[in-house]
């Protein structure tokens, strides 16, 4: 074994802070610097092949675009489209629980180069070049300490060379959690969420919204709504994981 003290380091933390895979608990080898283990790393599942051209809902049969998109006229949708690092499943929900609520704002290294890939794997996001995170509300962001899809964001911006748009809109409404709403529930409780605070850093520009979880877009398209209001030209959206 080659010990350095890197090594010595990374040996001591182990053993005074034993390391756990975050989804399954099982120890990790001590020179690992993942969050998961191996077998749980393994689970994680990019988005297929086949999806959705416009909003990126994986369709298990194939065609070009899910049912809610086909036939939608272009206007009727303020988010041109929207594509995502992973579909969301158990091991990747743990993943993004521990980055929101534990304070493990290190897994948003990890966690920003998996949306870095996924920017280079879907080309037709190339033109989206001026990177906004979904704002927190300010009362949330407090409780939490940070805002994860900033984080996000700005590591994106920075290994992409894409231009990071900070403070350009915010929360404005504290909305209840959606998780026990419905389609129609969601949109209706997102609805003037947001507010754009520096329509001079929007107009014109292509806007690639950053988010950790989609689910129905409520969110996103409640957002894209705002700023294309506000004169952007376009707006589309990357998030680590789809829900289907
Ligand atoms: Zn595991
Ligand atoms: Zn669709």
């Amino acid at each position: 074994m080659n010990f350095n003290f890197t090594n010595i380091g990374k040996y001591l933390l182990h053993v005074l802070l034993p390391r756990t895979c975050l989804h399954c608990l099982k120890d990790l080898p001590w020179e690992s610097a993942r969050a998961l283990c191996p077998g749980c790393e393994g689970a994680l599942e990019g988005l297929p092949e086949l999806h959705c051209a416009r909003c990126g809902l994986p369709l298990k049969y194939g065609g070009a675009t899910c049912y809610d998109c086909h036939g939608r006229k272009s206007e009727a949708a303020n988010l041109d489209l929207a594509r995502s690092a992973f579909v969301f499943n158990a091991e990747l929900r743990s993943l993004i629980h521990a980055f929101k609520y534990s304070q493990m704002e290190s897994l948003a290294v990890p966690l920003s180069e998996a949306l870095s890939a996924a920017f280079d794997r879907f080309p037709e996001l190339k033109d989206y070049k001026f990177v906004l995170a979904v704002p927190l509300h300010p009362a949330k962001k407090k409780e939490r300490g940070f805002n994860q899809s900033e984080l996000l964001a700005q590591k994106l911006a920075a290994a992409k060379h894409l231009f990071l748009l900070e403070n350009a809109a915010s929360r404005a409404l504290n909305t209840k959690p959606q998780v026990s709403l419905s389609k129609e529930e969601r949109a209706l409780n997102m609805r003037g969420a947001f507010r754009v605070t520096r329509p001079e850093l929007i107009k014109g520009r292509n806007i690639l919204l950053i988010d950790d979880v989609a689910t129905t877009l409520s969110t996103l398209e409640e957002l894209a709504g705002e700023l294309k209001k506000n004169g952007a030209k376009g707006v589309a959206a990357l998030t680590l994981a789809r829900e289907p």
